[in-house]
């Protein structure tokens, strides 16, 4: 997302907009308040006349119509996707895990008992790393060492139960991490469709999925309402909080170390690609696994089953790479993962790429909540098979050697955690 513009297309913006409208709600109960029931019920979108920019109406029932400008120096909140919590315990000595900034923030210092240098924005989550005295040891989004005190913060403990194979979905920890972010573009399409924006909406509807209960027909991979499947335990994502900032900066070590903290059974990292080497009958997705975890290489393989089966309703010119599937990437010395993000993390992973945003087809269906939706069931279905079966997946291929660099994924020189407004 070059230019900072919300690529997403109008018609998926409804479901996305409730933070905002809660927001501009808060702030509508605060200028009628004498008046007003506090909750808008129903959002009108228009045009201003004056500066062309989108208005938001929000209607409330008990109360006039009140139309708020979303002028670019508005002071209305958005609200973190999701919610952060308003408070929590801190952790134990020697205890690892996730803290999330709570309601209001989490003040940081650059060493253990050191100044406060700045507010990490409510709602980030960060792994913990270390402990010295009362202070916490974080990786924070730019790949550096923070340090929190227990105040604005609230601590879940790393899992250490369970292996994904028989295990009960109320019993999974998930990490879905949106590929790249802020400054690291990642791949963008002719239409100027990129992969960050695109990559965070499908890890949400990831996130969505695995929140709540539902049924599956194996048979045709329909996913419906229903209780045959419960929700997950917790599932983190790796940039979770509202629109402004969610195109931040994410080192791949933080991401790592995300995984890694929270206990995952599984972290899948959602991307789309691009160089393809030609055309290709049907999808060319792609999962890349870790060469030494035969639970990454599973889940890579059931990954690109579920995409195989979601794509196939999908009547497009598919391009591809003459080894897509299931596959490993090593650096030059033969042995070890060329991702960073695989290499970094200690939980079974795998990097999603689900359809090539450089070939115009598929830039154009990435475009629409439709695919980015097929593209979540099949990660959703995935992952639900993973954790609970023993299936092994298929599409395994053997890569050809690679020569073209990928990005470094590194933080920018410029990289700062997003702080608290
Ligand atoms: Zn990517």
């Amino acid at each position: 997302m070059k230019d900072g513009k919300d690529r997403t297309p109008p018609g998926d913006r409804q479901g996305r907009s409730w933070d905002r409208v809660w927001s501009i709600g808060l702030v509508l109960g605060l200028l009628v308040s004498a008046c007003s029931a506090p909750a808008p019920t129903q959002e009108v979108t228009s045009t201003s006349a004056t500066t062309g920019l989108p208005l938001t109406t929000a209607v409330s029932p008990a109360t006039s119509v009140v139309a708020v400008e979303h002028l670019p120096t508005q002071t209305v909140i958005v609200r973190p996707d999701p919610d952060p919590p308003a408070s929590g315990r801190a952790p134990e000595d020697g205890e690892q895990g996730i803290v999330v900034a709570a309601l209001g923030g989490m003040p940081y210092a650059g060493v253990p008992g050191g100044e406060v240098i700045g507010i990490a924005r409510e709602g980030l989550v960060f792994g913990v790393e270390e402990r010295s005295g009362d202070w916490f040891g974080l990786r924070d989004q730019c790949d550096s060492r923070i340090w929190a005190a227990s105040d604005g913060l609230a601590f879940t403990p790393r899992n250490t139960f369970g292996e994904p194979g028989r295990l009960a979905m109320e019993d999974a920890v998930v990490v879905v991490d949106p590929g790249h972010g802020g400054p690291n573009t990642g791949a963008t399409g002719n239409s100027g469709l990129a992969e960050p924006a695109v990559n965070l909406d499908i890890a949400r509807r990831v996130r969505d999925l695995l929140s709540v209960p539902h049924s599956i027909d194996w048979e045709t991979g329909e996913v419906g309402a229903g209780n045959s499947v419960p929700p997950v335990k917790v599932v983190w994502v790796t940039r979770v909080e509202g629109p402004p900032g969610a195109d931040i900066d994410s080192g791949l070590t933080y991401r790592a170390t995300l995984a890694t903290m929270a206990g995952a059974h599984a972290l899948v990292s959602i991307h789309n690609n691009a160089d393809p080497d030609g055309s290709f009958v049907g999808p060319g997705s792609e999962a890349f696994y870790q060469i030494a975890d035969q639970q990454s290489r599973r889940l890579a393989g059931l990954i690109v089953e579920e995409f195989r089966r979601g794509f196939a309703v999908f009547d497009i010119d598919w391009v591809g790479d003459t080894d897509a599937g299931a596959k490993y990437r090593l650096r030059s010395d033969g042995i070890r993962d060329y991702y960073g993000l695989l290499r970094g993390s200690g939980v079974p992973s795998v990097i999603a790429e689900g359809a090539f945003i450089s070939n115009p087809d598929e830039e154009d269906l990435l475009a629409t909540p439709e695919f980015r939706q097929a593209y979540a069931l099949a990660v959703y279905r995935a992952l639900v098979r993973f954790l609970t079966t023993e299936d092994p997946g298929s599409g395994f291929t053997e890569p050809y050697p690679r020569t073209l660099q990928a990005g470094s994924g590194a933080p920018g020189p410029g990289c700062v955690v997003p702080q608290q407004p």
